[in-house]
């Protein structure tokens, strides 16, 4: 199967992007397509890609920055929060040269949706997104660069993948990533059943969609039986013998049950399951740079 090496590092470089078309994929996802002038630089290495965009403020027609050069980030908090564009993370679910283009699948939740009245910015953007609307994105110039985690050592076996509909692109992109033949278990948990999508890959892929019945993913409550249903279909399932590597992404709650079965119950070695809390319930994503910042944030080797 196919591994690689340790992650590299690579530049990121901010790109001027511009929305070409916005499609309803299904009852909770909404994908954008971006075009831009230099997207011939931008260089996804597929599986999560990660990247950055910022939206901007309401009162504005596209994001205001003072400096993208390397000392954005320091400029960038020390702006105005009402005039600073907001800053979220999200995963390029296909890049296409041409026409040079990108799709980012966007996740609705609340404003409305699902009759929840919250939501974020993100969120909101993407519900009212229409041609020509702008904002900018920090996104790869190389395609081997350090915003794919998806990274299995060799000697593995097989390959775990969990997820809810935020992480969702990503599954999609490791899946179209995989080498033929690989052994894939895939665990999907999505809001309705029209948010199922075809997951094309010569993988050897076992896919389970796990609907939450119309329940938004954040009325979920805090205890543990309430994460949702993917930690409670992973404990029942039964695992391929040899060795796996795990990647976990979603919510936080979730995202760490899952972790927890992996590694305790089922004796993964850790340094094979790839975590990411995608968000987390009750807290925006300023909330979980301020807790980063501040050190609060919970250890990432907790299990
Ligand atoms: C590396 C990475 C890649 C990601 N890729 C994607 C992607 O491709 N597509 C995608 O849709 N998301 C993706 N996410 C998740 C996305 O960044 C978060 O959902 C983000 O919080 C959305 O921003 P917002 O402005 O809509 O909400 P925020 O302002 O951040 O949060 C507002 C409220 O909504 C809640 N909330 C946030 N997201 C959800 C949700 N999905 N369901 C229910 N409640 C929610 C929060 O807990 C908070 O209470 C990714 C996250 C990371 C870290």
């Amino acid at each position: 199967m196919t591994t690689t090496a340790a992650p590299a590092t690579a530049p990121f470089r901010f790109f001027d992007v511009h929305v070409v078309r916005a499609l309803r994929v299904s009852t909770s996802v909404v994908r954008i397509t971006f075009g831009g002038d230099r997207l011939d630089e931008l260089a996804s290495g597929g599986r999560d890609q990660r990247f950055k965009l910022f939206l901007p403020q309401p009162h504005q027609a596209r994001p205001v920055f003072h400096d993208t050069g390397d000392g954005w980030y320091t400029a960038w908090r020390a702006q105005d929060p009402a005039e600073r564009p907001v800053m979220r993370s999200y995963t390029i679910r296909e890049q296409r040269h041409q026409p040079r283009e990108f799709d980012v699948d966007f996740a609705l939740h609340g404003a409305g949706h699902d009759g929840n009245p919250g939501g974020g910015p993100a969120s909101r953007w993407a519900a009212a997104a229409r041609p020509g609307g702008r904002l900018t994105v920090l996104a790869p110039a190389v395609e081997d660069n350090g915003g794919v985690d998806f990274r299995p050592p060799p000697g593995t076996d097989w390959i775990l993948l969990t997820g809810d509909e935020t992480a969702l692109p990503a599954i999609a992109g490791i899946l179209a990533w995989l080498s033929p033949g690989t052994r894939a278990k895939v665990w999907i948990e999505i809001a309705h059943e029209d948010d199922r999508q075809p997951l094309p890959t010569f993988a050897d892929a076992d896919i389970t969609w796990l609907v939450r019945d119309g329940a938004d993913a954040a009325h979920h409550g805090p205890d543990a039986a309430s994460l949702g249903p993917v930690p409670a279909a992973l404990r029942a399932a039964e695992l391929p013998e040899g060795t796996p590597y795990s990647w976990i992404a979603g919510e936080a709650g979730t995202v760490k049950a899952v972790r927890r079965h992996l590694v305790r119950e089922r004796g993964i070695d850790r340094r094979a399951v790839k975590f990411t809390g995608y968000w987390r319930r009750g807290a925006t994503e300023e909330d979980l740079i301020a807790e980063l910042t501040a050190g609060t944030a919970p250890a990432s080797d907790e299990d």
